[in-house]
């Protein structure tokens, strides 16, 4: 593993200064935010050695620069040259921000995820305090009165980021936060100042407003009678609870099982003993009817999600910190929330992706959640109605307790399942088979009934690929090794890498024959079909190009809770968390869109997200159904989902993952190699696998390629990528950190390539 002692060589980055020696009250060391795997020594001026302690933020210099970081501890000696040491340039805080378990915890994931000390601490604070200065102001653009259609032509051609960003701007239609849209569209700030000189948009500083989704009251009631499940499940957390001892649970629960109000009870309990709790849910679940569950419960709660301001941010974990809220619930960072006393953490949804950070540092918020747990003697529930095929070989081996919950509350039934084979289907004279005879029949009757439908399709836009029947090519993203895919309501292409997008093209750019074809459908052509399919119906869509702003999220969910609307139409967004009783039908448009993914766990991800869409139906009285479209009827994913037979798809799938030596039954490093010249990527991927098969071949692991990542290009960069195959236990935890610091010293060295380290990886591509 890194060798986490100051490295004199390293502390000496900076020039000495030449100047007489200032007096020195002991010597800081301090993690900054960078991607170097060492801590750097920084002498404590006497004036600050009152408040230079462990989880403080200082500001220091660095080269010219100053930067942020946090002491991770204080020495009173040092063996570097005194003389050559810069002092900290100030402390920010006159209490630690981060607590002696959440820097510990930061040391653990930094060696585990193979990231700097500085990066792992980067992940738990929130933004605004890896900056100095104003807090409380945000920078908001908006566009100027009488600015339209004649400024987007004005720039279309020419300044395609400029266009994309004025034209996102009007569809919102309000002020907008300026590092929401600009990460939004993957662009930088420039565009938008270009804007600015033109005199089109305005940026202005602004007192950060509250968060949106405070507001939201859709009062529950707490249910008076437990079945007996739930009753069994609740009292085995509680007991463990008050016993005050570490437990990880494992609790499975079909949809609609009530597995909410087992989190909710626990949660009473922990806070009758004066502990407090962290729930962390799936980004998209977050939505006001998961919040007013927990508001109209506890009070105040404080909710952490990526949509915030910083200050908002910043607003919600100081009052965790100072234990005004006691309960915390949050997308995948909140897993860090200094929560003082922290007695539950649950994690709903747990088998889900977005509890993965795809973004340096790479961690798992699940994975983390139980290595807190278990450090303070705290109850984890990891929750779901499909768990991951890792927790459910954990509770079946015994690491995590199970419990069960495998009936609907109030005796309703599971949803009836019907499988479309969408071979036998007559081809539609318009374009793509979206509807079924089976799913039509159905959709008008519910209409016909009051009743609403959800149609679920896991891709956005409206036909993904432009096809040359003369020449067979598709039109490509210049810089991704994808398609475009057709958005006809702003008439572009759009690469979903990249975000980068083109007018639609007349003729090939392959052969330029013209007329090319628009395949397949994605979300906006299942909308504009339905529109044509049953004209009366009160029709929304809800996918990430629709629903701009949370606002606009909440507004159409409220909506659809009222009854104003029929049917919606969405990808993942729709997936998850909402709980309508008048929803009685589900159409999965194309069940089979994830299987064709190379990704190891496409038959698994694709059984959790038939349960999941399939779980949003017939939550009410009425008798709920799905409709299941494939081309692949016959998958056992598929077979097995229709007859809610979960074990038996663990079981083969399991099994089939022994054979293959994947996880649960081995762990995985991914190494992926970026480069602007496709020749370098490749030598410093054969470089890496020839230093790691020795390590492989010592801990009986293995390394899978080299070979081209499955996006083999990503905005103009080569990709190669490998898996390092480890053992799941034993010689595990010597191999993994051989392998890691191997991997940390690589990259370290390569300069010219980017190496992305990604330990447990969820992506595959
Ligand atoms: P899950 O998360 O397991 O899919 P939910 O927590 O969404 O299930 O619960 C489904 C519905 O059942 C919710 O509307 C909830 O209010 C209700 N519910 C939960 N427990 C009970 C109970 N003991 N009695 C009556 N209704 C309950
Ligand atoms: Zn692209």
């Amino acid at each position: 593993m890194a060798d986490r002692a100051p490295d004199p060589a390293r502390g000496l980055l900076f020039p000495a200064d030449e100047e007489e020696e200032a007096p020195v009250a002991g010597f800081a060391r301090v993690a900054l935010n960078r991607p170097l795997h060492c801590e750097f020594t920084y002498s404590v001026p006497p004036a600050l050695a009152e408040s230079a302690r462990p989880g403080v933020r200082v500001a220091v210099p660095f080269g010219s620069r100053r930067l942020i970081g946090v002491i991770v501890a204080t020495e009173d000696g040092c063996d570097l040259d005194p003389r050559r040491i810069r002092p900290l340039a100030d402390v920010l805080d006159a209490e630690p921000m981060v607590d002696a378990g959440l820097l510990e915890l930061t040391r653990w994931f930094a060696d585990y995820y193979a990231c700097s000390w500085g990066q792992a601490l980067s992940a738990v604070l929130p933004g605004s305090l890896k900056r100095e200065g104003n807090r409380r102001r945000v920078r908001v653009v908006s566009v100027r009165e009488g600015v339209g259609e004649t400024e987007l032509a004005e720039v279309v051609d020419r300044f395609p980021k400029q266009h994309r960003l004025l034209r996102t701007l009007l569809e919102i239609g309000a002020p907008v936060e300026l590092r929401v849209v600009t990460r939004r569209l993957k662009i930088s700030e420039h565009p938008c100042r270009s804007l600015e000189r033109r005199g089109w948009v305005t940026i202005e500083r602004v007192v950060s407003a509250p968060d949106p989704l405070l507001s939201s009251g859709l009062d529950r009631e707490r249910p008076e009678q437990l079945s007996d499940q739930q009753e069994t499940a609740v009292g085995a957390l509680v007991e463990r609870l008050e016993q005050g001892e570490y437990g990880t649970f494992l609790l499975q629960g079909v949809t609609g099982s009530g597995k909410t109000e087992v989190y909710l009870r626990v949660i009473e309990r922990a806070l009758e003993l004066g502990r407090g709790a962290i729930v962390l849910v799936p980004e998209i679940a977050l939505t006001p009817q998961t919040v007013s569950w927990f508001r109209s419960r506890f009070g105040d709660v404080a909710i952490l999600h990526s949509g915030m301001t910083d200050a908002q941010r910043l607003d919600m974990w100081m009052r965790a910190r100072s234990g005004a809220a006691r309960v915390v619930v949050g997308a995948r960072s909140a897993i860090f929330a200094p929560v003082p006393d922290l007695g539950v953490i649950v994690v709903d949804e747990e088998h889900e992706p977005s509890f993965k950070q795809e973004s340096v540092p790479r961690y798992h918020a699940r994975d983390i959640a139980v290595v807190r747990a278990r450090a303070l003697g705290a109850v984890c529930v990891l929750g779901s109605a499909t768990p991951s095929l890792e927790s459910w070989k954990n509770a079946r081996e015994e690491r995590y307790e199970r419990l069960a919950l495998t009936e609907r509350v109030s005796g309703r039934g599971m949803p009836v399942i019907e499988i479309v084979d969408m071979r036998r289907e007559k081809p539609d004279r318009a374009g793509p088979k979206l509807f079924s005879r089976r799913l039509r029949t159905l959709l008008e009757e519910t209409l016909e009934r009051g009743k609403q439908s959800i149609l679920f399709l896991n891709r956005r836009g409206f036909a993904p690929v432009l096809w040359c029947r003369e020449c067979g090519e598709s039109v490509r993203c210049r810089q991704c090794d994808v398609t475009l895919t057709f958005h006809r309501r702003i008439g572009r292409a759009v690469c979903h890498c990249c975000c980068e997008e083109v007018g639609p093209p007349k003729a090939c750019p392959a052969c330029t024959a013209p007329a090319l074809h628009y395949l397949g459908g994605g979300s906006e052509r299942v909308e504009s079909s339905l529109g044509a399919l049953l004209p009366e119906a009160r029709v929304a869509r809800m996918d990430s190009d629709t629903m701009l702003r949370r606002e606009d999220y909440e507004r159409t969910l409220e909506s659809f809770g009222r009854g104003e609307l029929d049917v919606l139409v969405g990808t993942q967004m729709i997936a998850k968390g909402l709980d309508f009783p008048n929803v009685v039908l589900v159409g999965i448009v194309a069940a089979d869109s994830a299987l064709h993914l190379p990704d190891f766990r496409a038959a698994e991800r694709t059984y959790q997200l038939l349960a999941q869409v399939s779980g949003r139906a017939g939550r009410g009285a009425d008798q709920g159904r799905i409709v299941v479209q494939t081309c692949t009827p016959d998958h056992p994913a598929i077979q097995r989902a229709a007859r809610n037979d979960f074990e038996g798809f663990c079981a083969q799938e399991e099994a089939l993952r022994g054979e293959l030596g994947y996880p649960p039954h081995a762990r995985l490093i991914r190494v992926v190699f970026e480069d602007e010249d496709a020749a370098r990527a490749g030598e410093a991927a054969e470089r890496c696998a020839h230093g790691l098969e020795a390590c492989a071949r010592e801990h009986g692991g293995a390394v899978l390629g080299p070979a081209p990542a499955p996006i083999a290009m990503l905005r103009g960069r080569h990709r190669r990528h490998l898996l390092l195959k480890l053992p799941a236990r034993g010689s595990d935890a010597e191999a993994g950190s051989v392998a890691r610091g191997f991997l940390i010293r690589f990259a370290e060295e390569s300069t010219r390539t980017r190496v992305l380290i990604d330990v447990d990886p969820v992506s595959m591509l």
